[in-house]
């Protein structure tokens, strides 16, 4: 550390040499003229802001943030860090560079510590906001399929408003839009549509990255492969994505958003899976829904439950998960393309009452929303949570991929056991499943390793603010599930996964390692970037 300060405070106290763009030699790592004018900073009000993420249990101060606003400042820092690191890599330290989208991580993962730098992607985002999602809804050439070219940095609601615009929107989405385009595809971003058309990282055709060695390339499946898969869920380890080709498709103008309370969580995990079958499709048993997920309804002192149900419905609705005490709520979404669609509701109607799914009778929900409302949905719950100053707290989330085999296990030493026992969890737990053949092997992202075509998604989306207990015992709870899950052989994986040294990290991507190893050597082989997930600098 005292190193790096040195150097800074040489680098920052030189003669300028290199104004006007005129180069006279090579520019020295964190040569704050080789910038454009403010672009590189190192004061505490930069670096300070650069030193906490959504969770607020990592807290790593870098020694400088760049405020791109180009991609060409972007590639200046790898390249310039990348040489950095060539020169001095005699076991020093490395030089650390790391991508800040939207800093929803909940552990560090956007973060470098004091040997680093930030790159703060929501001001590239400022500095390009009307230019960097471009809609082409008819394509020359053999593809002829919208897409859209969208900025790293952008927002996936920029992505949705400029979309819109021309009735076409992406397919697969998160269930929260403020997050950005090259933070989601460096995890998978999943959510409700994902059973159909696959996580997000499956929904790209090309991209733009500026690679650990400070090049700037375009890849695809068809082009520079290797590298096209390896940053799809790879976590920021092999490139800054600057560029994202999302393909796209008509939008939906309204959705019928529909809620489905059972008691019995074999009952809701087969409704869930029937739901999503492949075999639904094209006129299957069941009509096709756009959208499926789930959550726990949990007796927690009473808590009031969402804004969703009708009032009035509210009380035996709380008496219902106070009698059970754990109650699973199925969700689903009928999209609609033509304003005053009949056809919705026959279909909720063939769905919900001749479908027979096997909710609690009495206790099905059905609201009208817009697609953007309804994809937006989570946006007034941040709203009033800011206005309570309950969004800046600790968040210990647990993400979790379980084998459809072994969800009633899952169900009965988590939900029933764990989760009930400690009777802690706060916020929203979320339980529904995929199919894995929308997924693609080639890519980064980790699936549990059994040959099964479903898994679900577990998200313990804690917050620590609403009680007394602290994000500790929240933590200690995350514990008790992964010691269960171990013990008991389950076979999941982390979703956003968060270790702390290599070996673990080996053991985490399994049959993958070896693979992720050796493109991490061919794309950043100082091993520079995205420290703060702590794979290869634990
Ligand atoms: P950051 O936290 O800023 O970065 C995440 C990682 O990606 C870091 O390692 C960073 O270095 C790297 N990175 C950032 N930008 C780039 C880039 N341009 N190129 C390469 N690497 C980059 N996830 C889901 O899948 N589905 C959900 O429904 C969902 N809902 C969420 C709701 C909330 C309220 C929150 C807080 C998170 C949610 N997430 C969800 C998790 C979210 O997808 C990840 O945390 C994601 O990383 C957040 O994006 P970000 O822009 O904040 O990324």
């Amino acid at each position: 550390a005292t190193y790096f300060i040195l150097l800074l405070f040489i680098i920052t106290t030189l003669p300028i040499s290199t104004l006007n763009g005129t180069k006279t030699s090579k520019p020295q790592l964190l040569d704050i003229n080789y910038f454009p004018t403010g672009a590189l900073r190192t004061d505490p009000a930069a670096t300070t802001a650069a030193a906490t993420d959504y969770g607020h249990i990592v807290h790593r101060r870098p020694a400088a943030v760049l405020h791109p606003s180009s991609v060409d400042d972007i590639v200046k820092l790898l390249n310039l860090a990348h040489d950095h690191n060539n020169m001095n890599n005699n076991n020093t330290t490395t030089f650390t560079v790391a991508a800040r989208g939207r800093s929803h991580s909940v552990r560090g993962q956007a973060m470098a510590a004091e040997n680093g730098v930030v790159v703060d992607m929501m001001r590239l985002r400022t500095a390009r906001y009307n230019s960097n999602v471009r809609v082409v809804v008819s394509p020359r050439g053999h593809r002829r399929r919208p897409y859209a070219d969208v900025g790293g940095e952008a927002l996936w609601i920029d992505v949705l408003d400029a979309t819109l615009r021309h009735g076409v929107a992406p397919a697969s989405w998160t269930d929260y839009l403020h997050l950005t385009v090259g933070g989601t595809l460096s995890n998978a971003g999943i959510g409700g549509q994902s059973f159909r058309h696959g996580p997000q990282i499956s929904n790209v055709h090309e991209m733009d990255v500026v690679t650990g060695t400070g090049k700037l390339v375009t890849c695809s499946p068809s082009n520079n492969t290797d590298l096209f898969y390896a940053v799809l869920g790879g976590l920021g380890q092999f490139g800054i994505i600057t560029r994202a080709r999302i393909a796209l498709h008509p939008a939906p103008k309204r959705v019928k958003w529909v809620r489905l309370l059972y008691s019995d969580f074999a009952a809701f995990t087969k409704d869930q899976e029937r739901l999503i079958s492949d075999r639904n499709h094209g006129g299957g048993v069941l009509p096709e829904v756009d959208y499926l997920e789930g959550s726990l309804m949990l007796h927690r002192g009473g808590s009031p439950p969402s804004s969703f149900f009708p009032a009035a419905d509210v009380p035996r609705i709380t008496s219902l998960v106070a009698r059970h005490r754990l109650v699973y709520c199925l969700e689903l979404a009928i999209n609609s393309y033509v304003d005053g669609d009949r056809r919705q509701d026959e279909l909720l109607e063939r769905l919900v009452v001749e479908g027979r799914l096997n909710y609690l009778p009495g206790f099905a929900y059905s609201k009208d929303a817009s697609y953007l409302e309804f994809l937006d949905r989570v946006r007034s719950g941040e709203v009033a949570l800011h206005s309570r100053g309950l969004w800046e707290v600790p968040h210990p989330w647990l993400n979790l991929f379980v084998p459809k085999s072994r969800i009633a296990d899952f169900g009965s030493g988590v939900f029933r056991d764990i989760v009930l026992r400690r009777n802690i969890t706060t916020g929203p737990v979320l339980v529904y499943p995929m199919n894995r053949n929308k997924w693609d092997d080639r890519t980064s992202a980790v699936l549990p390793e059994a040959a099964e075509d479903v898994f679900y998604t577990v998200g313990f989306l804690h917050s620590s603010g609403f009680d007394d207990g602290g994000w500790e015992e929240l933590e200690e709870q995350n514990k008790e599930i992964m010691e269960f899950c171990e013990r008991s052989g389950m076979g999941v994986k982390q979703y956003l996964a968060h270790y702390a040294t290599t070996e673990e990290w080996a053991k985490h991507f399994g049959a993958k390692w070896e693979r992720f190893r050796h493109r991490k050597s061919a794309f950043d082989p100082m091993k520079m970037l995205s420290p703060g997930q702590r794979i290869f600098n634990s």
